[in-house]
């Protein structure tokens, strides 16, 4: 009883504290209602025909997540599920690098992931790590599951391992765009605004391939309506996402006052600080976006306005 009544007591003071706290960090980067990445699997060469130039055009940054083995290869994905569809170069993937979008992984060759031990999913993983960076330059620190397969042969979760091989996370839920699916991810994405989530669309074939849309122009719609909503949504990288996500979860504020300043620590817990790279956006107490910060930059201060 008197465990439970002192608990209470904490629990009071934490509350009081929390909504005295003079700054929070927002739930997303420039206190963006939700999250919002667009990712393309497979590294299909429509992907860079078709998608890519409307992207840039509109100002919209997604993810490519794509398969080492395939890449300069003319022989593309031949199965009978992909319909022969052509694959993009590492000079259409440098280009998409340098205008900003995500390039990462999707495993060396496509594997079925659920047939393999651990060490064979390590190699996997490592080789498409390493061939990304000779080729491309990119570091390919997010990972996409062939077929979402995410369990070894073993029948173990590999979510965690594969994470822990370098990346900063990697898709394990998603929402299909191809196929007549366009109003519908529209519906999602203002569901979103409401709940503050982080949506990950997953697009595969573009005019052609695996789970394609009918028309590309449904694609491109919902695009340009994404881009009308960029005040209230966050369109980024599926890496930029993570990082903010997992350093928002782990950096906690120390607030001091000085004469005439606060003065701000994070501390962040359980994080590399070389993988981790990238700023939180701290918040007043009306909700004002006050300033963007690295948590792992030490104390910065933020002067009194009365
Ligand atoms: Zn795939």
């Amino acid at each position: 009883m008197r465990k439970l009544l002192l608990m209470s007591v904490a629990m009071a003071s934490l509350a009081l504290w929390a909504a005295e706290a003079p700054f929070r960090i927002a739930k997303w980067q420039n206190n963006a209602k939700c999250a919002v990445s667009f990712t393309f699997d497979d590294g299909l060469l429509d992907q860079y025909t078709l998608a890519f130039p409307v992207m840039k055009e509109l100002g919209l940054r997604g993810t490519f997540w794509v398969v080492g083995s395939k890449i300069d290869n003319p022989a593309g994905f031949r199965s009978k599920v992909e319909r022969n569809t052509p694959t993009m170069t590492s000079e259409q993937l440098k280009e998409m690098a340098a205008a900003g979008q995500e390039i990462s992984s999707h495993g060396f060759g496509h594997a079925k992931l659920g047939k393999m031990t651990n060490d064979e999913i390590k190699e996997e993983v490592e080789k498409n790590k390493k061939f990304l960076m000779e080729k491309i330059g990119v570091k390919a620190d997010t990972f996409a599951y062939p077929y979402n397969t995410k369990k070894n042969k073993a029948g173990e979760s590999i979510v965690e391992f594969v994470e822990s091989l370098g990346m900063v996370g990697s898709r394990t839920s998603q929402i299909s765009l191809g196929n007549g699916r366009g109003e519908k991810a529209k519906a999602r994405i203002e569901k979103a605004k409401s709940n503050g989530d982080w949506l990950v669309f997953m697009t595969h074939g573009v005019a052609r391939g695996y789970d394609s849309f009918k028309e590309p122009e449904e694609l491109f719609v919902l695009f340009r309506w994404a881009s009308s909503q960029k005040d209230d949504i966050w369109f980024a990288p599926f890496r930029e996402c993570a990082i903010y996500e997992k350093l928002r979860e782990n950096t906690t504020l120390e607030i001091n006052e000085e004469q005439g300043f606060f003065v701000i620590t994070p501390h962040v817990a359980n994080l590399d600080a070389a993988l981790f790279v990238g700023e939180l956006t701290l918040l007043d107490k009306e909700g004002n976006v006050v300033a963007a910060f690295n948590p792992f930059a030490g104390s910065f201060k933020i002067p009194k306005n009365d």
